[in-house]
């Protein structure tokens, strides 16, 4: 900032971090960013931001940036930097090449949350209508993939239910798997207000996070619960609601499939579920059960958040249908201050699922067996849709080291550090031919691949992205891309050079394409958007200035479907080799694989991961605070520096992921969710050692 002075104009943008949101002004001076500064009309953030918006921008800069396609014949040949048009060439020949070898099926993409949403309607746009195939997915498998199947089959919609200043009405909140203050600071901060203004605060994570005693918040309850065990703690306090009398038995009547409550009433009441059985498997004591449950069904209007420590189990789907039904049971979904909400942990992980980056949805969540819905996608695209769900992102690497999966387009994502099992991962990608990543950086994934083509930061965007209170903020463009072509660009060429016609102007006729054939989306223009600052989906005649709260007086499927969720271990447990759970999370200053906050100022307050365990277990093996020890699972093995914390329960260790030196997924299991295959990543028997004993 001093050395470049005061800024000349300011650009309303979006940042590109976490699902909250945050609309920012990027302070320009000619070509330069000068700051970014919060900004006070943002209806996500009302003026504020954390340190990852506010500083770590820094990385659109970096010179680790590719500012030049590449390719090369074999992955261990040396890249070579060409021209686009000799890029676009070598891709096509191969992937033509591919096809007729192999047919359309040995084609995939993967769209991300880090790009636009026109980014990514395009990607299974050109999988759909250029490839042939509906082999596309999104980085949500591995996150938020069991949000949308759990809500869609209870409330009739893949989204939360609420917007953030719904808050602000909340006499209760239950937080399940979350860790606001670190991975949602400006929500976190929103939350702390209510709870300091008098809110009650139920707590179910394995660690005592920051909200359970914080500067003047204190939950009431924190249900330290055992990894794993989530659904039959959220089955005893709906067991509790039930047997104490504390359901709204109004509001189930008018508002939900009676006979199926019936049936659930009947399983949620037997004695497997109850707290007095449930403490044993979960270690949460019956009567805090009991308590909790009292508050949540009692306390006024009571909200539950959620996320990762929800979702990546392999009971993932159940939980969140489970989280649904104890909302639905005591009548807290359909109006401010109540019901279910997934605190997305990506900037655009709602978008890239709402766009259609599902092997088996097409945008707005029609599944693609509803021959309605791909008469209105093949009338717009002039092709015939495969009519089959295609692979998910897990699939295609066991097709690929099957020998049926051959190339693959990535745009803006590193699976390789982001998904488990990082050795199938390499072995699927080293056994494809073609292997296409689109990224800023060369990351992990970029090892396997034969062409680079370097993409675009969000400095350098036009295109809105949608945040986890369905809100759809608006991108825009302060500075152009180092490579000159916006990733919307790279993959019309794509599309353009395999002979497809695709033309458009600016990203905004993309998203009036959505519009067109998305019903949620039809009153949703960057026109609009500009006019009415951001619009949360659903926009139609109905709600012509979006949705703020859904299923008021009516959920979207008609009436709410309560689900059985009858608990099924995982199959990871400790044993005598591996006796400590490893969980996963975030912290406030990194982000996720860290391509971003590495490579900013970000990087001088957490340099590398570290491993948090109990006093207990340090002390039995001669752990202490800053030790580096051995984390060992059955599948691999990984160094960290060792905190020792009361935070944690015994028996139980943590560790965050933000860096590739120490990739937590070398020891994350192959187990996921039942529905979705999103990876258990929160459950890991390990061991630890200090380096030298192990
Ligand atoms: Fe806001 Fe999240 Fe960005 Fe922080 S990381 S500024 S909370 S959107």
């Amino acid at each position: 900032v001093i050395e470049l002075g005061m800024p000349e104009r300011a650009v309303t943008t979006t940042c590109a971090y976490c699902g909250v949101g945050c609309s920012f002004q990027a302070e320009m001076k000619g070509d330069d960013v000068v700051r970014m500064v919060p900004y006070k009309e943002g209806k996500a953030n009302h003026g504020h931001s954390c340190v990852k918006g506010r500083f770590a921008w820094g990385y659109t800069q970096h010179p680790d940036r590719i500012t030049s396609p590449m390719i090369r014949e074999k992955i261990t040949d040396p890249w070579r930097e060409v021209s686009w048009d000799e890029a676009y060439d070598f891709t096509v020949q191969r992937i033509r090449a591919i096809s007729d070898e192999y047919g359309r099926a040995a084609l995939g993409a993967i769209t991300s949350s880090r790009c636009t949403n026109e980014e990514t309607y395009l990607v299974q746009k050109l999988a759909r209508a250029v490839f042939g195939t509906n082999n596309v997915d999104t980085c949500a498998r591995v996150c938020h993939s069991p949000t949308g199947y759990g809500l869609k089959t209870t409330l009739g919609t893949s989204a939360g239910t609420q917007d953030f200043d719904s808050v602000e009405e909340s006499d209760v909140m239950l937080v399940i798997g979350a860790n606001p203050t670190d991975a949602h600071p400006v929500f976190a901060s929103q939350m702390k207000r209510r709870l300091r203004a008098g809110a009650r605060l139920i707590v179910a994570d394995p660690r005592a996070i920051d909200l359970v005693r914080s500067a003047h918040v204190e939950a009431d309850h924190h249900l330290q619960l055992k990894p794993g065990t989530n659904v039959p703690l959220i089955n005893a306090l709906a067991h509790t609601v039930l047997d104490e009398g504390l359901a709204d038995e109004d509001f189930v009547r008018d508002r939900c499939e009676v006979d199926e409550y019936a049936e659930w009433r009947d399983f949620i009441l037997r004695p497997e579920n109850s707290p007095e059985t449930v403490a044993e498997i979960t270690g949460v004591p019956a009567a805090d059960i009991r308590a909790a449950a009292r508050l949540y069904a009692t306390g006024g209007n009571a909200a539950i958040y959620y996320g990762l420590g929800v979702t990546e189990h392999s009971q993932g789907s159940t939980m969140v249908m489970g989280m649904a039904n104890l909302a639905m049971c005591t009548g807290n979904i359909g109006r401010n201050g109540v019901g279910v909400n997934p605190l997305r942990g990506q900037n655009n992980v709602q978008g890239s699922c709402d766009m259609g980056s599902f092997p088996h949805e097409l945008p707005g969540y029609r599944h693609i067996s509803r021959q309605d819905v791909r008469d209105i996608y093949e009338k717009e695209w002039g092709v015939t849709l495969d009519t089959e769900p295609g692979l998910r992102i897990p699939n295609m690497i066991d097709a690929a080291t099957g020998g049926t999966f051959k190339a693959l387009y990535v745009q803006g994502e590193d699976i390789l550090q982001s998904d488990p099992n990082i050795k199938h991962i390499a072995a699927g990608l080293s056994a494809m031919e073609c292997v296409i990543v689109q990224d800023l950086f060369l990351n992990e994934t970029a090892s396997y691949a034969h062409v680079f083509l370097p993409g675009s930061s969000f400095l350098e965007k036009d295109g809105t992205f949608t945040n986890a209170e369905r809100r759809i903020n608006r991108v825009r463009k302060v500075q152009e891309p180092p490579a000159g072509k916006g990733d919307w660009e790279i993959t019309q060429d794509l599309a353009q050079k395999l002979g497809y016609p695709m033309h458009y102007n600016h990203p905004s006729e993309i998203m009036d394409e959505v519009a067109r054939t998305t019903p949620t989306f039809q009153g949703v223009s960057f026109e609009r958007l500009d006019q009415l600052g951001s619009i949360q989906w659903p926009c139609n005649e109905e709600h012509p200035e979006g949705t703020p709260v859904m299923h008021i007086g009516e959920f979207v499927r008609g009436k709410g479907k309560f689900m059985l969720t009858p608990y099924v271990a995982t199959d990871e447990r400790a044993n005598r080799k591996f006796p400590l759970l490893l969980t996963t999370g975030r912290i406030l200053s990194q982000y996720n694989v860290g391509a971003q906050t590495r490579r900013t100022e970000n990087r001088v307050w957490h340099g590398e991961d570290w491993l948090e365990l109990h006093p207990s277990d340090a002390e039995t093996r001669g752990i202490r605070d800053g030790t580096l020890v051995a984390v060992a699972s059955r599948m691999g093995e990984t160094t960290l520096r060792a905190i020792v914390s009361e935070r944690m329960m015994p028996g139980v260790v943590y560790t965050t992921f933000h860096f590739p030196e120490t990739a937590a997924n070398v020891i994350t299991t192959e187990y996921s969710d039942w529905a979705t295959e999103c990876p258990e990543y929160k459950v890991t028997a390990v061991e630890v050692r200090p380096c030298n004993t192990m």
